[in-house]
């Protein structure tokens, strides 16, 4: 049966310093072989403990939009002054094979995903209040603090888009929100609109 069925596309966004990494890392820890988690293009800087390949391709703005202008590029936005996108054939290619592909990206990517994948998914990320978003970005010393207010600015701005979500997750405790996600996950992976196959294999006449 597993032929058939049909992939499932899952967005998940949220501000920086929401959690979606770690929720995501927690997630692939013990993740079956049908979840794939899409791996964006980026121009921004590598972070100390990020691995390229794993969290980003880290490319320079020349290959970015060499890859625009190949088409190559699924979604795309900037975001505090550097190039994000989706890269187009692996999700396509694992939706085509009935995976759930995961793709971790910003409110206005994930507007384009709905316009041109209607039956997708669409889970946002809460922080519980956006003091504790400013204490986690100021916490984890990644970016200096103009590039932090910056990315607090577009935090605001980004909360204003979450009531378009099907799903709101709040993070205030990892493990509660991991499990919420896996549910959301489990619950649309039997959805009857993906599992029509299933009743044509059952009923299928020997
Ligand atoms: P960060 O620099 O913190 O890794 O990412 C900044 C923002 O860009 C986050 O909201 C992240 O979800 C988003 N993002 C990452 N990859 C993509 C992508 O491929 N497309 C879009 N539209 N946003 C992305």
């Amino acid at each position: 049966m597993r032929n058939n069925r049909e992939g499932l596309l899952i967005v998940l966004s949220g501000p920086s310093g929401s959690g979606k990494d770690t929720l995501l890392s927690e997630l692939a820890a013990h993740a079956d072989d049908d979840l794939e988690f899409s791996v964006s293009l980026t121009t921004r800087q590598r972070r100390s403990w990020e691995a390229d390949g794993t969290h980003y391709y880290f490319v320079t703005r020349e290959y970015f939009e060499q890859k625009l202008k190949d088409g190559e590029v699924l979604e795309h936005t900037s975001y505090s002054g550097n190039y994000y996108g989706t890269p187009k054939t692996t999700v396509d290619e694992w939706l085509a094979n009935g995976k759930t592909v995961v793709l971790k990206i910003e409110v206005e990517g994930a507007k384009r995903i709905r316009s041109l994948y209607p039956n997708c998914v669409s889970v946002f990320l809460l922080p519980p209040s956006l003091e504790v978003l400013s204490q986690r970005l100021f916490g984890r010393k990644s970016e200096d603090e103009s590039e932090i207010l910056r990315r607090m600015e577009i935090a605001a701005d980004e909360l204003r888009h979450a009531s378009d979500y099907d799903y709101l997750i709040l993070n205030d405790e990892l493990d509660y929100a991991v499990s919420d996600f896996r549910a959301i996950i489990r619950a649309e992976r039997q959805r009857t609109c993906r599992r029509k196959y299933m009743i044509e294999e059952v009923t299928k006449i020997q």
